[in-house]
């Protein structure tokens, strides 16, 4: 099991840490409650650690990177395979343009609490279709693949459902209410990270959340105008291509608290609205007639 990268040590204990967060819960029912946010954030890792692993695998062992996925599955409430179809081959395509099952402006390219908070529910039920026929894909002609999925699915869905059977409220506390959190603002992040951006533009496709200590607790997914112009790029090296490319970028999508970003964004922006986001460049529905994905503008420079 040799890691491809040392940084990964981090995403071992991360997992790790999970798991141990798990037991606890599981078998100290007072402490449940104190427990759930730290639950919250490790599903919520789990997510992130599924995406960086199906872009840049962990480990040089396929068996090896499998397993990853099914760990990470268990935690973070969606099968790990699921990133595939609706992020790596259509989100990373289109960029939040014209052909993405995830715009953030499906209904409305309007940015307030509602469209925002909604959002989530939206790009889930957008996402379906292409994890249907990815599967029946993987079925029809990858056999492997296919069986790795049918063990993502057992862990993500038939094994908490047993563990409900056994104690449903250790379950609800240990991954029920986590997984729901994880993948909620899973999808809340996407829509930060994209709305009021250009689809189709070298630069501007994406906003960044540069603050470091956002970026040590989730492994450098705020950094994502990055992630988009190099999707292969293993995770810790993410900071080094930002420095790179963020002069580049709009001063307005360099944003640094994801935090404070909201604040101003829901609750000041409504009286102040200089202090919410608005349009950079291109509308992502204004497509232009030829599109290019942003990783190829990056690999053509
Ligand atoms: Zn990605």
């Amino acid at each position: 099991m040799r890691l491809r990268y040392a940084a990964d040590i981090k995403t071992l204990l991360w997992l790790a840490l999970a798991a141990v967060n798990l037991v606890v819960m599981w078998t100290v029912p007072s402490l449940r409650t104190w427990l759930l946010p730290l639950a919250c954030y490790f599903a919520l890792c789990a997510g992130l650690v599924a995406h960086n692993h199906n872009h840049s695998p962990t480990f040089k062992s396929r068996r090896a990177n499998d397993l990853l996925n099914h760990v990470a599955t268990l935690f973070y409430g969606f099968a790990a395979f699921n990133w595939i179809p609706t992020h790596n081959l259509n989100h990373h395509k289109f960029s939040n343009g014209k052909g993405d099952a995830t715009i953030t402006w499906r209904h409305s390219n309007k940015h307030n609490a509602l469209v925002a908070f909604t959002y989530p529910f939206v790009s889930a039920v957008m996402q379906a279709p292409l994890i249907d026929a990815y599967v029946k894909s993987a079925k029809a002609h990858k056999p492997q693949r296919f069986r790795s999925i049918v063990v993502q699915l057992v862990i993500c869905w038939g094994l908490p459902i047993a563990l409900s059977f056994v104690d449903w409220r250790a379950t609800v506390f240990t991954l029920w209410i986590p997984r729901f959190a994880s993948l909620y603002v899973i999808m809340y992040f996407n829509y930060g990270q994209h709305v009021h951006c250009d689809p189709y533009s070298k630069w501007n496709h994406s906003r960044s959340f540069t603050s470091p200590l956002l970026n040590f607790l989730l492994f450098n997914n705020g950094l994502h105008a990055a992630h988009h112009m190099k999707p292969g790029a293993h995770w810790s090296t993410l900071p080094a291509l930002h420095a790179e490319i963020a002069p580049n970028i709009d001063p307005a999508l360099n944003e640094s608290s994801f935090l404070v970003w909201m604040t101003k964004q829901y609750l000041l922006a409504p009286f102040l609205p200089r202090l919410g986001t608005r349009q950079i460049g291109r509308a992502p529905m204004d497509a232009p007639e030829k599109v290019v994905s942003v990783e190829e503008m990056a690999s053509a420079a």
